[in-house]
């Protein structure tokens, strides 16, 4: 069984995408292609707020804070119980990620926790959209908006995902995703894109992920290079088309997985007024080493989205973070781990990922 099944998905476009990356090597205009600004505006159009395609999920976050001109002596807030790259990108621009726990029902940030950690160091909140459910967004900008604080939704996880309606990348001033093969969206290397209404964000963004450059060699900005390949591009724009039917199939094994599992382990909810896309399946046991290996032996690939919270982390030892600074995130981190999901994955699959779970004690 595949944990994200990209073989099974890969089979049922291939057509068009080997069409799609044929055309591509023909034309050979593999950097700022037609397909990338081909790419920007379905992007664009599927989520509500301009696309500017980037390198990666990691660049994105880098190029936001980077449009914000958050550096050195500026403080931003942020979850202890994310991937490294949101606090990673916080310390390589110089500023100081200062975390703040998490809920226990959907593993996002607690917005009641946020106030206490602002101070007149603080520019930015990142919100994680974990596992691909949203963060209680309103509540966020409503604090942000107080204390004249950008947001940043992390919506590596969640691209696709809904908050009241309205598309995840398209709930705060600006936000990033990740097109990671893994990723609910992917690419077939790696991929990503930041968001954004506001005109003189996106200019920046667009100078800053190649070189600062106003015009050919002049350089008004130090930048980066950090432009998404126009391969992955047109991969993207074909795997775009069959997005939305994917979601739907995605949240069709949840919420079967759920109806299965529910009564044996704590399965993931989905809060009031969202929409996950399932980045990931991830549930909570106090067994984890013998479930995993119980599943491992049935040849159910299984993994820990994260065993160590970042305030934990030795690259971050400099912060002075300590066991017990977040009781929720320290806990959920050693009980958490995420099952076999794709829109790829069949009936059978979950079935026999049940019937292997409940066989533990
Ligand atoms: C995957 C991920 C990233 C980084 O994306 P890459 O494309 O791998 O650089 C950032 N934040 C979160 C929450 C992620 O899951």
């Amino acid at each position: 069984m595949e944990f994200c099944n990209l073989k099974a998905q890969y089979a049922e476009y291939q057509v068009e995408i080997d069409a799609a990356i044929s055309k591509v090597l023909k034309e050979s205009r593999y950097i700022n292609g037609p397909e990338v600004s081909e790419l920007e505006s379905a992007l664009t159009a599927f989520v509500g707020s301009q696309a500017i395609a980037c390198a990666n999920g990691t660049d994105a976050l880098q190029l936001a804070l980077m449009a914000l001109d958050i550096g050195p002596g500026d403080e931003v807030i942020t979850t202890p119980f994310t991937f490294i790259a949101t606090a990673e990108m916080i310390a390589l621009v110089g500023a100081t990620p200062v975390f703040v726990d998490i809920k226990e029902d959907d593993f996002n940030m607690n917005p009641e926790l946020i106030e206490a950690k602002i101070t007149s160091n603080t520019k930015a909140i990142i919100a994680v959209s974990l596992y691909g459910q949203v963060s209680d967004m309103d509540e966020i900008n409503v604090i942000a908006e107080k204390h004249n604080l950008t947001v940043i939704e992390d919506a590596a996880q969640s691209f696709g995902a809904t908050y009241k309606g309205n598309r995840s990348c398209n709930l705060s001033r600006i936000a990033t995703t990740s097109f990671f093969p893994a990723k609910p969206l992917g690419c077939y290397g790696d991929g990503g894109a930041v968001f954004t209404n506001d005109k003189e964000l996106e200019e920046k963004v667009r100078c800053l992920r190649n070189h600062g450059q106003v015009k050919r060699y002049h350089h008004g900005l130090v930048g980066i290079n950090s432009r998404l390949d126009t391969l992955q591009a047109a991969v993207l724009i074909v795997k775009l088309k069959y997005y939305e039917k994917e979601i739907t199939q995605r949240q069709t094994n949840a919420a079967y997985y759920s109806e299965l599992l529910n009564t044996k382990v704590q399965t993931p909810g989905v809060m009031e007024d969202k929409a996950s896309v399932w980045a990931q399946y991830t549930i909570r046991v106090e067994n984890r080493d013998q479930i995993q290996s119980a599943l491992s032996e049935a040849n159910i690939p299984s993994a820990v989205h994260y065993p160590m919270p970042l305030h934990l982390q030795e690259c971050f030892a400099n912060l002075g973070g300590k066991k017990g600074d977040f009781p929720i995130a320290e806990k959920v981190s050693r009980q958490v781990m995420s099952l076999p999901m794709s829109a790829h994955l069949t009936e059978d699959e979950q079935d026999l990922v049940a019937q292997t779970l409940k066989g533990q004690p």
